[in-house]
Order: C-alpha cells, then sequence, then structure tokens
C-alpha cells in the first residue's frame, strides 16, 4: 500500500508550527507525548519566519519592566542568546534588543536564526516528535463531537492522521473551521502586510519623511490603494533597511484572494523601492534584498469557543480561574486606509499584564481540539492584544500541556479543568505571571 494511503497514529497532533504552533509541539513532545507537527512552510516559526518579522512582544510589560510569558517565550529568546534562561525582567534581555521608543517591544536577533533554533529545538525531542513541514491540514472528519482524523496534502499526497488531541495553530483557524466549529470573521479584516528589506542604503535623517512623501504622492494618485508609515529599522546591517508600509486588504482564509494579495503585496513593495531609489536621496545604489517569503496576515477567522475573551476583561483584568496564559499588548488594530507616518490612526492603551481561560482555547462542538494562537476565541479587539507573538507561545504552551495531560489521563482535552492546566503549567515554570504583589480579593 503506498505510505499515503496508510493513517499515520498520534498522540497529539498540531497543524502549524508558528509561533503557537511550536510551542505546543514542544510541550506535548517533552511531557512524553507522540506528537506530529504539520506545518505548511518549509520551516516553523510562523510569522517571525514566513513572514521575517523580528518581534517578541507580549512578553513585557511595559509599566513594571515584568517579562509576564514565562517558559518557552523566554527559552526561544535565550537559546538565540538574547538572554539568560531565569530572565525575569527587561533589564535582563540584552540591551541591543530592546527599542528605545516602545519599552515592551523586543527585537529577535535574527529571524534566519530563528529557523535553526526551532529546528534545535523540535529535533531535540527525538522521534516522538515527528516533523511534516511542507505539509497542509486540509480536511477533518468529526464523529460523535470528536476529531476523528485529519487530512493533510503532502508531496507524497493525502496522509489521514489520527491523534487522541488535536492542535489548531493555523493562525485562520483552519481546522476548527474543517471540523465545522463555530467561527467568525470580522467586517473589515485587518489588512495584510508583506515586510521587505532594501540593501546599500544610506540611512540620514529626514530619509523616513522623504520616504514618506513619496506614499502618499503615490496614493494620491491612486496607484498605491493604502499604506502605512513607512517605518524601517535597520536590523541586520547600517546600511540595510526592514521595511514595514504594505497595506493590502482582503481575506487571507480565501485562497484566491490570498495569492491575489500577495502578487498586490510584491507590486506595492517594488512600487516603493523604484520610487525611493527615483526621488529620496540615499537610496541612489540600493537593491532590493527580499521579501515575505509569505504576506503577514494579522485576522481572519476567530473560534466561537466555550469563553470569549472580551476587551472589558483586559481592561478590567478580569481573574479566570482556568487562566492559562498572560498578555499585555495594547489593542493593536490595523486600519484598513492609509496612516502616513504611524502604525494607527489612535493612541494605544497600555492595558498591564491580563489573563487568558483555557475556555478560550476549547471549541464547543468538538472535545479533543483546542485552538491556540492568534484564532482563539476573543473578540476582535481582544484578539488585537492576544494576538502578538509571545501571547500567542504561550497560548500554544498551555494547549500542549493540556493535550499531555488528556494523553496521560485517557481524558479529553474538553473534559479538563483549566485550573488543572493551570497548575501543571506552573509547575513547569510556565502559565500565567503571577505579580510579587496582587490587590486584595484577587486569587
Ligand atoms: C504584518 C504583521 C506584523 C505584525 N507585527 C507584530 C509585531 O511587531 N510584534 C508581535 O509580537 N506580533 C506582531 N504581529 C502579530 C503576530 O505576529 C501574530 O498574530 C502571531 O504570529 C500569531 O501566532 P500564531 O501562531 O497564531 O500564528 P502564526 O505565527 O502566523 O503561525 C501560523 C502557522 O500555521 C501555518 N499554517 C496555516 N495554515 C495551515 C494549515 N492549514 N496546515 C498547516 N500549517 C498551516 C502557517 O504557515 C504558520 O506557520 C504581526 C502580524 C502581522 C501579520
Amino acid at each position: 500500500m503506498p505510505q499515503h494511503k496508510q493513517s499515520l497514529k498520534t498522540d497529539v497532533l498540531v497543524a502549524g508550527g508558528g509561533c503557537a504552533g511550536l510551542a505546543a509541539a514542544l510541550a506535548a513532545a517533552r511531557k512524553g507525548c507522540d506528537v506530529i507537527l504539520v506545518e505548511r512552510a518549509p520551516f516553523a516559526g510562523g510569522i517571525v519566519t514566513a513572514v521575517g518579522l523580528p518581534y517578541l512582544d507580549g512578553l513585557v510589560d511595559p509599566d513594571s519592566g515584568a517579562i509576564v510569558t514565562r517558559g518557552i517565550p523566554v527559552e526561544i529568546l535565550s537559546r538565540m542568546g538574547g538572554c539568560a534562561p531565569d530572565a525575569q525582567r527587561a533589564t535582563d534581555i540584552s540591551p541591543r534588543l530592546r527599542e528605545e521608543h516602545s519599552p515592551a517591544a523586543v527585537l529577535i536577533p535574527s529571524t534566519e536564526q530563528f529557523k535553526r533554533v526551532a529546528d534545535a529545538m523540535l529535533t531535540e525531542c527525538g522521534p516522538r516528535l515527528r516533523i511534516l513541514y511542507t505539509g497542509t491540514v486540509c480536511d477533518a472528519t468529526v464523529r460523535e463531537g470528536r476529531i476523528a482524523r485529519v487530512s493533510v496534502a503532502a508531496k507524497t499526497g493525502l496522509y489521514p492522521i489520527e491523534a487522541r488531541s488535536y492542535i489548531d495553530a493555523t493562525g485562520d483557524a483552519d481546522l476548527a473551521w474543517l471540523a465545522e466549529c463555530a467561527v467568525e470573521k470580522s467586517t473589515p479584516l485587518m489588512p495584510m502586510t508583506l515586510h521587505f528589506r532594501i540593501g546599500n542604503v544610506h540611512p540620514h535623517p529626514s530619509m523616513k519623511a522623504q520616504m514618506q512623501t513619496v506614499c502618499e504622492q503615490a496614493a494620491r494618485s491612486g496607484e498605491l490603494k493604502a499604506f502605512y508609515g513607512p517605518h524601517f529599522e535597520c536590523h541586520y546591517a547600517p546600511d540595510e533597511i526592514d521595511v514595514h508600509a504594505i497595506r493590502i486588504n482582503g481575506d487571507a482564509s480565501d485562497a484566491f484572494d490570498l495569492s491575489r494579495a500577495e502578487i498586490e503585496g510584491r507590486r506595492d513593495s517594488w512600487l516603493m523601492f523604484e520610487r525611493w531609489k527615483k526621488d529620496v536621496p540615499g537610496f541612489e545604489d540600493a537593491y532590493f534584498v527580499t521579501s515575505g517569503p509569505f504576506i503577514g496576515v494579522r485576522e481572519t477567522r476567530r473560534l466561537q469557543g466555550r469563553y470569549r475573551l472580551h476587551e472589558d476583561d483586559i481592561l478590567g483584568h478580569t481573574v479566570f480561574d482556568d487562566a492559562v496564559a498572560t498578555g499585555t499588548w495594547y489593542m493593536d488594530v490595523h486600519p484598513n486606509s492609509a496612516t502616513p507616518g504611524d502604525f494607527q490612526d489612535y493612541k494605544p492603551y497600555w492595558p498591564g499584564p491580563y489573563q487568558i481561560p483555557y475556555r478560550s482555547l476549547l471549541p464547543i462542538e468538538v472535545n479533543n481540539l483546542l485552538v491556540a494562537g492568534r484564532c482563539h476565541s476573543a473578540t476582535r479587539q481582544a484578539a488585537a492584544s492576544s494576538r502578538v507573538t509571545a501571547t500567542a507561545m504561550s497560548m500554544g504552551q498551555a494547549a500542549g500541556h493540556a493535550a499531555a495531560l488528556a494523553q496521560s489521563r485517557r481524558q479529553d482535552v474538553g473534559d479538563l479543568h483549566g485550573e488543572t492546566v493551570g497548575n501543571a503549567l506552573a509547575e513547569n515554570g510556565a502559565g500565567i505571571y503571577i505579580p510579587e504583589r496582587r490587590p486584595a480579593g484577587t486569587r
């Protein structure tokens, strides 16, 4: 029988190896589960490696300076030489990775190195963690309220895979949607952004303003539909700029619309590059280094799960008895129109550390599925905060631990109490951030 016709069996299947999925696969395998990680790119890391985004946000609370996402996010940063393994505070992070303009933003030293660190961490788990890069989860069979198996499209055909627990870390809630769980999509969806790098640039103090003027002219003439900033940083060399400026509206959970967005993102990045080269001093000898490789997707489907994290929970710091992760980033909603000079058209408000409950990872309809990362169950405003990288990793780590607990107890993840998951995370140096002094009356 051809290999791909045989059903593969495992304890835990993780769909998507981005921020949440990488952490989920590591957490479950380290607790002794057999895991298959399916990632459609040829590497893990998601937004960091597939889009080239060099930020680990949600790690540091800007007010207290405390690191609020313990466990795998800190471990990854430490494996990249960014901090000690037991880092507790922003001051424990290498100063070269701290941004002067934003005390909460932490830089990832190199998105290429991230690929290698992710490979190393995953392969260190040994044969119990099977990695299937370039595979896409594309179908699910549900029986009696449980996923019975999923189909994975890979080079060798369609693989049926059966697991006790499934973790949807696709960012787009692909698996929850395929399993016919309730999901929602807001109107409008936040725009997508293609990141790109330009080399042999000679930055000078007025360059950013001149780049912005060029973009504004292109927007006025209708050549650019939208853009932001433009912002750039010299992450890799003093003469190489990493640009975030592209704003493409669309629905990335629609394969054809996503393809259109990829094409428009490349068109807009080349338009900017060629105009800057022509009109902005410092770009005379510049060349286009690289883009993407994938366009960055901020928002598509979100689970409508057993609890929907609400912006009032974030602003009011609701205490959940099933809290499993901590967020702290502001509600980072990108507008769909041009915002010259800035990311948003509003002033960010920093909420301080808030809790994310286990129930926001659980669908109502299916009992052996968890949904972690930017597609967990949250309102649009709340997800605009909980979607950031380090927070997504914490949710992934919680999901991986829950799947391991379910395996050892021969239960479904949907039957576990989140408090048990929270306690297991705490015993492993992860889970929610507990400030040194808490107000009276909270548990
Ligand atoms: C342009 C942009 C800029 C951002 N800027 C910041 C920032 O500065 N700081 C910050 O912290 N956050 C930022 N974010 C938000 C943050 O990066 C994401 O929300 C975060 O990556 C969410 O993690 P995730 O694991 O849910 O998704 P991802 O990291 O996107 O991972 C999802 C993974 O699933 C894979 N996948 C998808 N579908 C399938 C499938 N069917 N089968 C198999 N694999 C699949 C994808 O290839 C991907 O690797 C930004 C997002 C974007 C788009």
